[in-house]
């Protein structure tokens, strides 16, 4: 781990070094590209990165922004997190060494000048000769303020970049967890929510409800109005359903039309509520085409729920709550199924069946 850190502290010293030697700022954008040349991982990079100073020595920023994008926009997200995280780890506890060395020095040079001033003045009074002496020493002391000011103003600017760095890697992981059509929770969100509130609600013995909602007869919408209109319609849904969704509790969209709500410390019943307020609301909205304001008609959800049990599994929780769905969808959409609902309307099948037979 240690061997780690030093090399990536040793990359890192490298791409600023070649960031200042081609004359580019070191922004985290900058910085970021250039560790990745100087690591080596990325040979076509390195390739492009070459063959631009290879050209006329230099390279311009808008060639950087563009393999920026390139290259590590578009590379795998959480590669890109754990990579600058461990980058930004070593970055600051090296700093943060630096620092306290430097803070500890200055202290110490501080405190010796003022007092060797002190002796020096009274020894002026009695002896004039020192004089001369005490101007050279008071240069001398005034040359290492000044490059401590001089430090200190370098470390600053450190703590900024650094702050940057960070700041950029909060982004990344905030954007890692976001669906980027709707704005909402995406799928690895919701995995993690749920494992992390399955273990508490296990461990506090809470209750915590899943709720599994999907768009009824989304397909035949797509083909009427077109795909770019179906997504319209899926921020739309995100949008009024996310503006019931409060507190601790976290809406996700779970696939392509499929939204999930976890609800900590709530009971079936409660998100039953919540479920068909949600759905009644989104039944409720008449849907416009945003350019010609052509009525698009309704759109309508069907949803399972399911409570969690101490013997579930992530899997198994959801599938509990799927199979809800299905029963809801079965019993003819644009309802809420909790896993008594589901059995009840077996029942009722069932029955229904059995009287078919007798007849
Ligand atoms: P059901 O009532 O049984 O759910 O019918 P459905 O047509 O909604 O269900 P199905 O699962 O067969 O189809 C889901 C459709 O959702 C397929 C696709 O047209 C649409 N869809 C999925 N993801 C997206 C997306 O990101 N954008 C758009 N516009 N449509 C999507
Ligand atoms: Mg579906
Ligand atoms: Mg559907």
């Amino acid at each position: 781990m240690a061997r780690k850190a030093s090399s990536t502290h040793r990359i890192g010293e490298m791409a600023l070094g070649a960031l200042k030697q081609i004359g580019l700022s070191a922004t985290p954008q900058n910085y970021e590209l250039w560790y990745e040349h100087v690591e080596g991982r990325t040979p076509d990079l390195s390739r492009d990165i070459q063959s631009a100073l290879d050209e006329n020595g230099k390279i311009n920023q808008s060639t950087v922004d563009k393999l920026y994008k390139d290259y590590i926009q578009h590379a795998d997200l959480s590669k890109n997190v754990i990579d600058l995280m461990t980058r930004f780890e070593s970055e600051v506890t090296d700093l943060y060494d630096v620092i306290e060395k430097t803070g500890e020095n200055t202290i110490d040079h501080n405190e010796k000048l003022t007092d060797l001033s002190g002796q020096l003045r009274q020894s002026t009074e009695e002896f004039p000769a020192v004089g001369a002496l005490l101007e050279g020493v008071m240069s001398v002391a005034q040359n290492m303020r000044a490059q401590n000011e001089q430090l200190e103003s370098r470390l600053a600017e450190s703590t900024s970049e650094i702050n940057s760095l960070r700041v950029s890697v909060e982004n990344i992981q905030a954007e890692a967890m976001k669906d980027a059509l709707t704005g909402v929770a995406n799928r690895a969100k919701f995995d993690q929510f749920l494992e992390e509130h399955m273990a508490a609600a296990k461990e506090e013995g809470q209750e915590l409800a899943l709720v599994i909602s999907d768009i009824d007869h989304f397909k035949s919408f797509n083909d009427k109005w077109g795909h770019t209109t179906g997504d319209q319609v899926l921020r739309l849904v995100a949008e009024v359903m996310n503006s019931n969704v409060k507190g601790k509790d976290l809406l996700a969209r779970y696939g392509g039309e499929e939204f999930a709500i976890v609800l900590p410390d709530t009971s079936v019943e409660n998100a039953q509520l919540l479920a068909n307020k949600i759905r009644q609301a989104v039944e409720s909205r008449r849907l416009k085409k945003r350019r010609t304001d052509e009525s698009l008609g309704t759109v309508t959800m069907s949803m399972g729920i399911a409570g969690f049990t101490d013997e579930d599994s992530a899997e198994g929780f959801i599938e509990r709550a799927d199979a809800c769905l299905y029963a809801a969808k079965n019993a003819g959409r644009n309802r809420v199924f909790t896993e008594a609902d589901t059995q009840a309307n077996a029942q009722e099948n069932s029955d229904e069946e059995k009287q078919a037979g007798a007849a």
